[in-house]
């Protein structure tokens, strides 16, 4: 089948690549120049593991193709998908000016039947918005088809090869045949294909966010409570993690969520509920739980030096919002960062994939390091942001003597409090009591 991919981002790149690899012919469409030609001298531009060997094979074997021209990019197409971004709005609603500005110019250029798909996240109704901005100038038939995406980045390739369900909202008959087709070889373990209405898709994706924010912020509550009460959270969560309506993932207690998905997908569906006088009262707290719990480690550390972090060297360990990515959209990092730099401190962090990104935003605000060891070298303290695992078992006495104070500030709960005592660190973590 013949497919165009406009957006050529996290989602839009393991979109292409995927369908690529399925044997489609894949044209991917971007207005970002540079990212285009980069893309086409084949260099991948985000760091997703598994993504290379599939985009190199697909481009040399001529399924997959990169142009900034839209015209050139749909020809042809028997199925579109949008993947541009939908960031929030200054109300927090989500944004639709480049799902709709490209819609508008899509109606002229279609020339066949074709299945336009949403597989940005986008609110109840925009399906129809998509409709009827396409209607404006197109002279043949189409739909729009809600799909969403539920791939996790760091993951990506393995979510989209084989996702746990797929949703399609579509009440079109011809546009569900398509879709079908198309997901096929993702679906061969017998994983389902949920078909429903647009509205119910478009509701899905929000729903699921949401409920997984809620579901790690629900856990960090219990974290904080946990300190105060003298329990430890990780045992908690073995004891409810068992349990199988609970589940065992999504309950590891930490400095919060972030990520270009959950903060703004949370914030947009209360935004959906307050338009249409619904109180959402959960997803607010979890927005002001999980702000507050991004910067939780921050009163410690100023503590454990006396009230001041005026001229104190803070080493960070992990960038990312999450571990396996580069993406350091809304990460908790970036709000420590802050901080830290608002409160005098020097900061030198270390992150095996996301400098370059972060690079971009601070430049040289704070100073890069070139490995985990070399951002210890004089600083007062440690701080960890993101759970990699390299930062999982480093060499204790190497750290020690690199430290200027035994001092580790643990936003992941990497380590046991107990080994950390005994080692003879100070050491705060998340839900757990301090071991004197
Ligand atoms: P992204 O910012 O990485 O990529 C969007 C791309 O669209 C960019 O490369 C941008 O240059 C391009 N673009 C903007 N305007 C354009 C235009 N007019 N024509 C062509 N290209 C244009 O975003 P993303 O992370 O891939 O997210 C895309 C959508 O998918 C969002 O709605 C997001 O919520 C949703 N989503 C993201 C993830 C994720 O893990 N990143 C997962 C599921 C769903």
């Amino acid at each position: 089948m013949k497919i165009a991919v406009i957006g050529t981002g996290y989602v839009g790149l393991v979109t292409g690549t995927c369908f690529a690899e399925t044997g489609n012919t894949v044209t991917c469409v971007d207005i970002d120049e540079e990212k285009v030609k980069k893309l086409q001298s084949g260099i991948v531009t985000i760091y997703e593991p598994g993504l290379e060997v599939l985009f190199e094979r697909n481009i040399q074997q001529g399924r997959l193709r990169f142009t900034t021209d839209l015209a050139e990019g749909v020809k042809g197409a028997k199925v579109i998908f949008l993947a541009l971004p939908t960031p929030p709005d200054e109300d927090g609603s989500a944004d639709l000016k480049y799902i709709l500005q490209v819609a508008e110019q899509l109606g002229p250029l279609l020339e066949d039947y074709t299945v336009v798909v949403d597989k940005s996240t986008v609110p109840v109704g925009t399906a129809e918005l998509v409709h009827e901005r396409i209607a404006r100038n197109a002279k043949v038939e189409f739909d729009v088809v809600s799909n969403p995406e539920f791939l996790r980045e760091g993951v990506a390739v393995e979510d989209f090869m084989k996702p746990e369900r797929v949703v399609v909202g579509t009440r079109s008959e011809r546009a569900r045949k398509i879709m079908e087709q198309l997901y096929a070889p993702m679906v061969r373990q017998g994983n389902p294909i949920l078909f429903m209405d647009e509205r119910s898709a478009e509701m899905t994706k929000y729903a699921a966010n949401a409920f997984l924010a809620t579901k790690i912020t629900f856990m960090n509550e219990i974290a904080n409570l946990c300190e105060r009460v003298g329990a430890n959270v990780d045992e908690v969560r073995r004891g409810i993690g068992t349990d199988s309506r609970i589940g065992k993932r999504f309950l590891f207690a930490g400095i919060g969520y972030g990520g270009s998905c959950f903060p703004k997908d949370v914030q947009a569906l209360a935004k959906t509920a307050e338009e249409n006088g619904y109180n959402f009262r959960i997803l607010k707290a979890v927005m002001q739980v999980n702000q507050e719990q991004k910067t939780k480690l921050i009163p410690a550390l100023k503590e454990f030096f006396g009230g001041s972090l005026q001229g104190k060297r803070i080493a960070i360990w992990g960038l990312s919002f999450k571990p396996y990515t580069d993406d350091v959209r809304e990460a908790p990092s970036l709000e420590n960062i802050k901080v830290l730099l608002n409160e005098g401190a020097i900061v030198k962090a270390y992150d095996p994939e996301a400098m370059e990104n972060v690079k971009k935003i601070l430049g040289n605000q704070i100073e890069y390091a070139e490995s985990p060891y070399g951002a210890l070298v004089n600083a007062d303290a440690l701080m960890i942001m993101t759970e990699w695992p390299v930062f999982r078992t480093p060499d204790f006495e190497v750290v020690e003597q690199l430290l200027k104070n035994k001092a580790i500030f643990d936003g992941r709960n990497l380590y046991e409090p107990r080994q950390m005592a005994e080692l003879g660190f100070h050491y705060v973590s998340i839900g757990r009591m301090k071991v004197a």
